[in-house]
């Protein structure tokens, strides 16, 4: 399952290369719209002549050019299996510590801040983005590298406990944050099964502690959840540069083309219905008449769970 056929991959990249193209040319005329005032400006700059030194550093750095990716993984948070909370979050942090190609972890980080860059992922209900920013010089080895996330990330079983700790540190920084409170308390108030009503997080305790009082093999299913969700056919890239599109286009094929598709149905939720329609929900507050439930959760709802929030500190 690691690698499909020559066959299933020519049809796929056909896919994604189409949503690709798309979205590059639109960004790609706005990009060169800008490079054209860029320009302009650079000249009216050497005509003037007059700029002193720091000046001239400082117009330069605003003029650098940057290239910049993202690709978005169609699948999210909703689909964490029941015993392991979190393992989506947690998948997206383990793509960073090294490939088979580029086997040494946070190489990539290394080699995007060596170029003035920046790079991020985050995991949301449906969807897991990473992007990055770097100079346009090295935008090609910076894809190369990119791609092998998803390509084949090494997944090393002896990073798994170092990676927990940095997903469990960004758990209990989030803990503060009322924010992050609410949500899990409006997700505790869910109908049923519905996935709004998961721990989407994941923190030592749910991705390591009850697991192994379970005899789960973590490492095992964080394989697994990456062979059956990081699909080719399930995400789409964008790239913004000031290469031209043939030239992008060659970059991508070269670097993308390997990234294994499974062919599997993608697994929806919409038969979960409105997450917000229970008994609990309705009982939480003094008016729950006033609530429309079926449109989403009104502010006055908020408000209420506001003033309450002090009860979530346990969750
Ligand atoms: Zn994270």
């Amino acid at each position: 399952m690691d690698h499909c056929s020559q066959r299933q991959l020519a049809t796929e990249w056909h896919v994604v290369r189409c949503r690709t193209i798309v979205i590059m040319s639109f960004i790609l005329k706005a990009n060169l719209t800008r490079r054209n005032k860029d320009e302009e400006g650079d000249m009216s700059g050497d005509d003037q002549g007059e700029e002193d030194d720091g000046i001239s550093v400082k117009k330069k750095q605003r003029t650098e050019k940057m290239a910049a990716a993202a690709l978005c993984v169609g699948i999210g948070s909703f689909s964490d299996p029941p015993d392991i909370p979190g393992l989506a979050h947690f998948l997206e942090h383990m793509v960073f510590m090294g490939s088979e190609k580029y086997p040494d972890e946070n190489s990539f980080d290394l080699f995007i801040k060596n170029y003035g860059g920046s790079d991020n992922a985050s995991t949301d209900c449906e969807r897991t983005i990473f992007q990055f920013e770097v100079q346009q010089k090295c935008f090609q080895e910076a894809l190369l590298r990119f791609a092998q996330f998803f390509v084949s990330p090494l997944l090393k079983e002896d990073s798994t406990d170092r990676e927990l700790e940095a997903v469990d540190s960004e758990f209990q920084m989030s803990l503060p944050s009322d924010t992050y409170r609410k949500a899990q308390l409006l997700g505790g108030m869910c109908v049923n099964d519905h996935p709004m009503g998961k721990f989407m997080w994941g923190n030592t305790e749910s991705i390591k502690t009850r697991p192994a009082e379970q005899g789960i093999n973590v490492y095992q299913r964080l394989r697994e959840f990456r062979e059956r969700n990081y699909s080719s056919h399930y995400m789409t890239l964008v790239v913004q540069s000031q290469e031209t599109l043939d030239t992008l286009e060659s970059w991508v094929k070269a670097s993308f083309s390997d990234i294994p598709n499974n062919n599997l149905p993608k697994e929806t939720f919409i038969h979960h219905g409105q997450p917000f329609d229970s008994k609990s929900t309705r009982s939480f507050t003094k008016h729950p008449k006033k609530i429309k439930t079926e449109t989403g959760i009104r502010n006055d709802f908020c408000h209420k769970i506001d003033i309450r929030h002090n009860i979530v500190v346990k969750l």
